[in-house]
């Protein structure tokens, strides 16, 4: 879906000229000429962007902007100041009240569109993790605060082969971040991947090496691919810099730098990345909620369900064998009834370790439910499985549970049943075998491991 763009300015020929632009592009474009205008528009959640005019009669463009940003339901709408003013300070001002980015009248065509293109990406990005942590919250995972993060804390790396410069970037930001400063691509790269900052800033004048390169290498190794890239460029770099938004470089500087703008433009990113990682914690969260138990770890029926029939298939196609060991605890109703519920789920926990301990990490070890349990073995065949189940048996009967709270270690033994995967038997039948040894293994005294009956 093409991005929608709100364009805010009080006369209609600045309108007009805006919106002839981004319409040639394919973008949607709204208009307001007003700050009130545009503030309903964002509270009705209908765009992506807005580009606002600084100087408007009544609210003018930075408290329309500040007050985009301090209504929830908008405030990460990513926000572009157009502007004739064209001091650091008012950058300043501008980027303080929550904007993203600065565009001096008359608009450079290029410039637009690559701030339009770079922050309706972004706006993009953050939506959907924002809908996959809704769907976090829904399933019950208490969500992280995404604000009042402590954006100083932040750590940034520099890339810069220039001491000169790259000592006046440490000498703006060092005394309130940590500053690492890289002279080698590859040594940044490397540095970068080691996920231990924030922020990397680029210099565009780097006399050793291309830094659109690095840019690009930063997108595509997985463990950079979400680090925030604020490029450092001279005014004669302008199309370097455009070409590094396309990229995927989230921001830019132009030289000299103010320190104020720098800082700002710092904290925006910083914060940002900050909010992007809670959200993707968030989202981890709750996909391990989804598919582990709660008490023991181990995985779950729902994901039992899911993966059985995808491993049988997976093996069988590569003529591979596949096992299927299920097992219930013997008499556990009598732990529960001696020694209280409290210990019968410790003795749950226990079991897991002594699980984990026993199998490889390519078996997958799920609790079925109360007591139930079962182990998919890929790469297995029945003979395996069964002595594999065996050995699983014997680290679990082998030596009591010590359960602790001032109680003598409890005797726990378990039952089991084998079945092996074949061409034609359904997943459900696989598993109905193996309950069928578990069955034999309970009628015939329990404590051992049994196939089905031939
Ligand atoms: P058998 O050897 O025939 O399997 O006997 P059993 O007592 O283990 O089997 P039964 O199915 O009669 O009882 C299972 C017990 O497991 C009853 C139930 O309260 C208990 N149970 C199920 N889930 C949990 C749990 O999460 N925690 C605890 N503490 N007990 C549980
Ligand atoms: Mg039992
Ligand atoms: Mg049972």
């Amino acid at each position: 879906m093409p991005a929608r763009v709100l364009v805010v300015d009080d006369l209609l020929p600045n309108i007009r000229l805006l919106q002839a632009r981004l319409t040639a592009e394919y973008y949607e474009v709204l208009t307001a000429q007003s700050g009130a205008e545009a503030l309903a528009i964002c509270a009705r959640g209908g765009c992506d962007l807005v580009l606002l005019d600084v100087m408007m009669p009544g609210m003018d463009g930075f408290e329309t902007c500040a007050r985009i940003k301090a209504a929830p339901e908008s405030a990460h709408i990513p926000g572009v100041m157009v502007t004739a003013l064209d001091q650091p300070s008012d950058r300043v001002r501008g980027l303080e009240a929550g904007a993203d980015d600065f565009l001096t009248k008359p608009v450079d065509e290029l410039a637009l569109m690559a701030r339009v293109r770079s922050l309706s990406r972004l706006k993009t990005m953050l939506d959907d993790l924002r809908e996959r942590a809704k769907t976090a919250a829904a399933l019950g995972f208490p969500a992280h605060d995404p604000d009042g993060f402590a954006v100083d804390k932040g750590r940034i790396l520099i890339v810069d082969d220039q001491p000169r410069s790259s000592a006046r970037l440490v000498d703006s930001l060092g005394g309130r971040f940590e500053t690492h400063v890289e002279a080698q691509s590859q040594e940044a790269l490397f540095r970068a991947a080691q996920g231990l900052h924030e922020l990397v800033v680029v210099s565009m004048g780097l006399a050793h090496f291309d830094p659109l390169r690095l840019c690009s290498q930063l997108r595509s190794l997985e463990s950079t691919r979400d680090l925030p890239i604020l490029m450092v460029a001279d005014l004669d770099d302008r199309m370097r810099v455009l070409r590094g938004l396309d990229l995927g470089a989230n921001d830019y500087i132009l030289r000299p730098i103010d320190r104020n703008e720098l800082l700002a433009r710092v904290r925006t990113q910083i914060r940002r990345k900050f909010y992007a990682d809670a959200l993707r914690e968030n989202v981890r969260a709750s996909i391990e909620l989804a598919m582990l138990d709660g008490l023991t770890g181990l995985f779950n029926r729902r994901h039992f369900d899911l993966n059985l029939p995808k491993l049988i298939e997976s093996c069988l196609s590569r003529r591979r064998p596949l096992s299927l060991l299920v097992f219930d605890i013997d008499h556990f109703k009598r732990i529960n009834d001696t020694h209280g519920h409290d210990v019968g789920d410790q003795v749950l926990r226990l079991l897991a370790q002594r699980l984990r301990g026993a199998l490889r990490q390519s078996d997958l070890i799920c609790r079925l439910g109360g007591e139930e349990f079962a182990v998919i073995m890929p790469d297995t065949d029945l003979d395996r499985a069964a002595s594999v189940g065996n050995r699983v048996r014997l680290a679990i009967a082998e030596y009591p549970f010590a359960v602790g709270q001032g109680r003598g270690p409890i005797d726990v033994t378990i039952s089991a049943g084998v079945a092996g995967a074949v061409e034609g038997l359904s997943p459900e039948m696989l598993y109905r075998r193996a309950d069928a040894g578990l069955y034999r293994s309970k009628q015939a005294g329990r404590n051992r491991v049994c196939a089905a009956a031939a």
